[in-house]
């Protein structure tokens, strides 16, 4: 009953299962993958099958009191940390909590399960001291470490943990989640065309307005050069309805970067001739008009995009971050002339 609420990720959910069914559970799994296919959701189905006292041999029963306690989160042996999307940081003090509710142990040999969500995100403090808790796991206990970025996570974290690798879902898949979530057919298309295979990340762009902020910004983004950069900037990071908190304003941010980014990627395939394949059609052709076939200059786009998507996670100022993407792209588009023929060793 419980796996089947995880869609399109076959390889973990095989292995997870066979775990299950033979008994041989690690102390420290890694759960890696991009964001939003769905990690954090199989580490708790996988807690709630490791915590089920119901008869179940591979997956929950879905019916004791175990289970129903470890889905409404209220299972004492279930301790999940650092949950959440807008995580900057996870502290150590979270983890010496889980340490120390660990160390009461409930019952002999009662198994114990700890997800660690954002576990890229734990500081080098952090990392070290739930390092101890995986050398020498108490009996029964389990960690399960959920990362986008297993790179950031410490490298002797890394090495005692089981790694279990999540993949892009099929847009196909992206759009049976989205729909499986209440929304119609149309807009679940749509976002699963923008969503590059992240059913997360597809339900997070529409809490943002996509898919129509997605033209939005594209037709704002592509005014560079003919209106201030000051108010492209404002524009771009929400304008008006631009999120109050931080976080979620960075990451606002980062997602219409994204999106941009997405953007000038089809504008470089389309001018070598390629078809734009994710319907965005139109405002491809409106980017080929202002700017050029030139591949080459939509491959720095690009980067610049990326590059500043990545400046803003790391505590710059939204504004400024912006501004000075727009600076950069004005100047460069001017140098270069409104409208360039395409580079001879592409055509
Ligand atoms: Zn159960």
């Amino acid at each position: 009953v419980s796996f089947e609420e995880i869609v399109g990720q076959p390889g973990p959910e095989r292995a997870l299962r066979a775990a299950l069914r033979t008994g041989r559970i690690a102390g420290g799994y890694l759960f890696l993958g991009p964001r939003g296919v769905g990690k954090l959701r199989t580490a708790l189905v996988f807690a709630r099958a490791l915590l089920c006292d119901g008869p179940g041999e591979e997956d929950s029963c879905d019916a004791c009191r175990a289970c129903r306690r470890a889905r409404s989160r209220v299972h004492p042996c279930l301790h999940v940390v650092g949950e959440g999307d807008g995580v900057a940081e996870v502290k150590v003090e979270e983890v010496r909590a889980v340490q120390d509710r660990l160390s009461l142990k409930p019952m002999e040999g009662a198994r114990q399960v700890v997800v660690v969500d954002n576990a890229d995100r734990m500081n080098e403090v952090a990392a070290n001291a739930l390092l101890k808790t995986l050398e020498e796991p108490p009996p029964g206990a389990t960690l399960i470490l959920v990362a986008a970025e297993p790179l950031r996570v410490l490298e002797t974290v890394r090495s005692r943990c089981h790694p279990v690798r999540f993949r892009s879902l099929a847009r196909e898949s992206v759009r049976a989640v989205l729909e499986g979530e209440g929304l119609a057919a149309e807009e679940a298309d749509a976002l699963a065309r923008l969503a590059g295979g992240s059913p997360g990340r597809a339900l997070a762009l529409r809490a943002l307005g996509f898919p129509q902020r997605g033209e939005t910004v594209a037709r704002r983004f592509l005014d560079v050069g003919r209106a201030d950069p000051a108010e492209i900037a404002a524009d771009l990071a929400g304008g008006e309805d631009r999120p109050s908190n931080r976080a979620e304003a960075r990451r606002a941010a980062r997602e219409t970067l994204f999106h941009l980014a997405h953007l000038a990627r089809e504008a470089m395939v389309a001018s070598v001739g390629g078809d734009p394949r994710t319907g965005t059609e139109d405002v491809v052709g409106t980017a080929l008009r202002r700017f050029g076939r030139n591949p080459d200059r939509w491959g720095k786009v690009l980067r610049r995009l990326l590059e500043t998507a990545d400046t803003i996670r790391a505590n710059v100022s939204v504004e400024t971050a912006l501004l000075d993407l727009l600076l950069d792209l004005e100047t460069a588009w001017k140098s270069l002339g409104p409208n360039p023929p395409p580079s001879p060793s592409r055509t």
